[in-house]
């Protein structure tokens, strides 16, 4: 910007200085010339007056000194005098300017260039009473006799001019630029600015306000996740380490020969339980940790028959329903949806895993397919526990349970909601959740078809 604005004054100041000498110039010829017509005025005018007292033959006898040319010329244009040609040299002159004018004025004046226009020839003519009009003619430079004449002085002006201009245009644009290098962008202010950068000042106020704000939420963002994973990583370890305890407990009263013969198989059974959540659990933290790795680009996504999908699921879960005396059952219609099939499995199944588990003896799960506009809906309810009011927000959170010790009586990790939370996400996927403590609860489940 500012070499352009430098070159752009240092323009303006060259054109502003070529016009002014071509307008001094054009005004000083123009006023050569009108002095030179008045002097040829003066000289004719004298002459007349010598003619008229002497008639013209003392011109013959008049010593040609000066550049100047007399001529007498009959009204037909016969030359009859010239002061510097021969008379037999002469053409007819009723076709020169001046004369015509004369003739019908009294008076006329004509320029004529020579050739090479470096030569003008300026002419007067008078018409005498005595019926003839005397000639005066007087050679000059022209303008651009002048201007070589004057080139050095001239080139060595422009040349100055120039200097000075760029001289000019320098420190301009220092004086216009210091405001706009003064202000720091990190900084702004409009006050010592000029008023048309004002908006854009205003602008990058504002902007940097904004750009603030942001860093200060980012900022929050990332302490908040900081947060969140120095608690997941404090609830792993808790939870990891409850089953752990009791494992080593059982083996250790099981090596100091604490426990008769007969009840080592219960102890083993315990054992055998706790370590199988402890593998639930490590299960889910590793689908979880892979869900928020956010690298979604690892699963294939295919078109799934999410009616077939819940079938299968219906079939695996129906033993264990049947151990509880629970009814399961899936119905609904053909729908298929875009999908990551191991993820809609998995979600599915903890939804009814859940229904299951948190259910009464002779309750029942119902699983329903169907189409709800743009939508393929699965609602999965059970007349269960259900979940209060309270908690039902919490339900999704990791390692949330509404009662702890029942969750880890039916083998819960309290992960299974929050991989069905960022399992829909990765489906664009809702989901809502309806329940009533010791009536029951209904999930369901909007995928865009
Ligand atoms: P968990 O492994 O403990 O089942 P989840 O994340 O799957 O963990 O569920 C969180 C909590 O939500 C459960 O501990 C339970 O208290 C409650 N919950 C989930 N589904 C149901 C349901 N169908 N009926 C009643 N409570 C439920």
């Amino acid at each position: 910007m500012r070499t352009e604005l430098t070159k752009r004054i240092f323009i303006a100041c060259m054109i502003v200085f070529l016009m002014s000498f071509g307008l001094v110039l054009y005004m000083l010829n123009s006023y050569l010339a009108k002095r030179n017509l008045a002097e040829l005025q003066d000289k004719a005018l004298y002459i007349s007056s010598m003619i008229e007292q002497n008639s013209w033959d003392f011109l013959k006898n008049m010593q040609n000194t000066s550049n100047t040319r007399t001529t007498i010329i009959a009204l037909d244009g016969t030359v009859l005098f010239d002061s510097m040609f021969p008379l037999e040299q002469l053409e007819n002159h009723s076709n020169r300017i001046e004369f015509q004018e004369a003739l019908q004025y009294g008076s006329g004046s004509s320029e004529r260039y020579s050739e090479s226009l470096l030569k003008k020839t300026a002419n007067y003519a008078l018409c005498l009473e005595d019926n003839y009009i005397i000639r005066v003619s007087m050679n000059q430079d022209s303008i651009w006799v002048l201007f070589i004449q004057m080139l050095s002085p001239m080139l060595a002006i422009i040349f100055s001019m120039m200097i000075l201009s760029i001289l000019l245009a320098f420190s301009s644009t220092k004086k216009i630029m210091l405001p706009i290098n003064k202000l720091d962008p990190e900084n702004p202010d409009d006050r010592n600015i000029y008023d048309e950068m004002k908006p854009f000042v205003r602008k990058l106020i504002v902007q940097n306000q904004q750009i603030y704000h942001q860093m200060e939420q980012l900022q929050n963002e990332h302490k908040k996740q900081d947060a969140i994973r120095r608690e997941f990583t404090a609830n792993v370890s808790h939870e990891l380490k409850t089953p752990l305890t009791s494992i080593s407990g059982f083996a250790e009263i099981i090596r100091d020969g604490y426990v008769q013969e007969k009840d080592i198989s219960h102890f083993a059974d315990n054992i055998y339980k706790e370590t199988q959540r402890m593998i639930s659990l490590v299960n889910d933290i590793l689908k979880l940790s892979k869900l928020e790795d956010g690298n979604i680009n690892i699963y294939e996504r295919e078109s799934v028959n999410l009616l077939e999908l819940c079938q299968n699921i219906q079939e695996r879960l129906a033993l264990h329903a049947e151990k509880k005396q629970i009814a399961i059952s899936c119905e609904g219609e053909t729908i298929f949806i875009i999908g990551i099939p191991i993820m809609l499995d998995e979600i599915i199944y903890n939804i009814c895993d859940n229904a299951i588990k948190y259910n009464f003896s002779g309750g029942y799960v119902k699983i329903l397919v169907k189409k709800q506009d743009t939508h393929a809906v699965i609602e999965i309810s059970d007349n269960g526990i259900g979940i209060p009011e309270k908690d039902q927000e919490r339900v999704f959170e990791r390692f949330y349970r509404v009662n702890k010790s029942h969750s880890k009586e039916v083998g819960g990790t309290g992960l299974g909601l929050s991989i069905v939370k960022h399992g829909m996400a990765l489906h664009h996927a809702k989901i809502i959740l309806e329940s009533q403590e010791n009536k029951g609860t209904c999930m369901k489940l909007y995928f865009p078809v």
